[in-house]
């Protein structure tokens, strides 16, 4: 059986959600995981360090013991967000990183920014203080074609952020086409961004093969195999600019099977079986351990981990469960339904 053992990884971008779910969750990514940045778009969203702190103690709760596990906190940036607050909220470590969210570009982003220009203040102090700006990439305007919408965004607003504020440290999350690739390869050595097991995994196919489904509906919505095939070159070749940031965001079924399911792919149970699989594939298995677990950290200045996880290859392939049980109702589980072979020994 063939065996690798790599530094254990970190997710750069995870949801927990709150409450039941939250409890259910958070043991999925710390079997795995390291650290996480934890989104901060809950009902109501994460606006100020005290919030953070109150939520940082809930996902700190739902921590098995047998995990070390260190969750980072963002704040969901407004048009409101207090500059000074801020400021000592990033010095004093409570606060790791800000969210920027288009209003309504997905799951509970409707009091997001609709001005760029009226946030620029703060983006200038973060720039100063070294606080990393995470972005959300999609224009929001009915107008747009949902598959254009990350293209769009790039060149109308995160270019205008980048020329203004070369110094920022940005991460353009969960990239999805080919043009956000050439844009970052391209770009200042401060910008960087995070890419998703899903989307190296499928092409926008899997949302209609032999009906619709539901549960491969995520935002940024999957794009064609062209940029599915450009996003897995730019992983296995191994440019420290993009890294993993799995975007993990459970609903319960019964929330995204319906009239208006909602958006989000739940994948953090075999993010790295599946990347493994995934890296294996194109034989690039040497690059996985970079990918996942040092260019993350070297783009926000971290320590990389000092424990080790290790992977097996199986001769079969792995059965996945299908759903994680939250009380009586179930979240189903991410499965791109490719042979999987590899599993994770911790
Ligand atoms: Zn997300």
């Amino acid at each position: 059986m063939e065996e690798i053992e790599i530094i254990k990884p970190d997710d750069w971008h995870v949801h927990f959600r709150d409450n039941e779910i939250l409890k259910a969750v958070v043991p999925e990514t710390t079997r795995h995981f390291a650290r996480s940045i934890v989104m901060p778009n809950l009902i109501p969203p994460i606006l100020n360090a005290n919030q953070a702190i109150e939520y940082r103690k809930r996902i700190e709760k739902a921590i098995p013991p047998t995990d070390s596990f260190e969750p980072l906190m963002t704040v969901y940036l407004t048009e409101e967000t207090n500059k000074s607050e801020l400021k000592n909220a990033y010095k004093n470590g409570t606060v790791f990183a800000v969210k920027l969210y288009p209003a309504g570009a997905t799951t509970n982003s409707e009091s997001g920014v609709k001005d760029i220009k009226k946030v620029m203040p703060i983006l200038e102090i973060m720039a100063k203080i070294g606080m990393p700006l995470l972005i959300h990439g999609e224009v929001t305007d009915k107008e747009i074609d949902i598959f254009d919408r990350e293209k769009v965004f790039i060149d109308q607003k995160l270019d205008f952020i980048c020329k203004k504020l070369p110094e920022l440290k940005i991460t353009l999350e969960h990239i999805t086409t080919k043009e956000a690739i050439s844009y970052i390869e391209e770009g200042n050595k401060n910008l960087a961004a995070s890419i998703t097991p899903h989307h190296l995994a499928l092409n926008r196919n899997a949302i209609f093969v032999g009906g619709i489904r539901p549960h491969n509906y995520c935002l940024p919505i999957m794009k064609r195999e062209e940029h599915r095939i450009a996003l897995v070159k730019a992983v296995t070749t191994g440019n420290p600019k993009f890294f993993l940031g799995t975007d993990t965001a459970p609903h319960l079924k019964k929330d995204k099977e319906s009239a208006c399911g909602c958006a989000g792919v739940f994948n953090s149970t075999y993010s790295m079986s599946i990347l493994a699989q995934i890296f294996e594939n194109e034989k690039s298995l040497q690059k996985l351990e970079s990918f996942v677990s040092i260019y993350g950290a070297n783009h926000y200045n971290l320590k990389i981990n000092k424990e080790k996880i290790k992977l097996i290859k199986m001769d079969k392939p792995l059965k996945l469960n299908s759903s994680l049980y939250v009380n009586f109702e179930t979240v189903s589980i991410f499965n791109p339904e490719f042979p999987i072979f590899w599993d994770v020994i911790v």
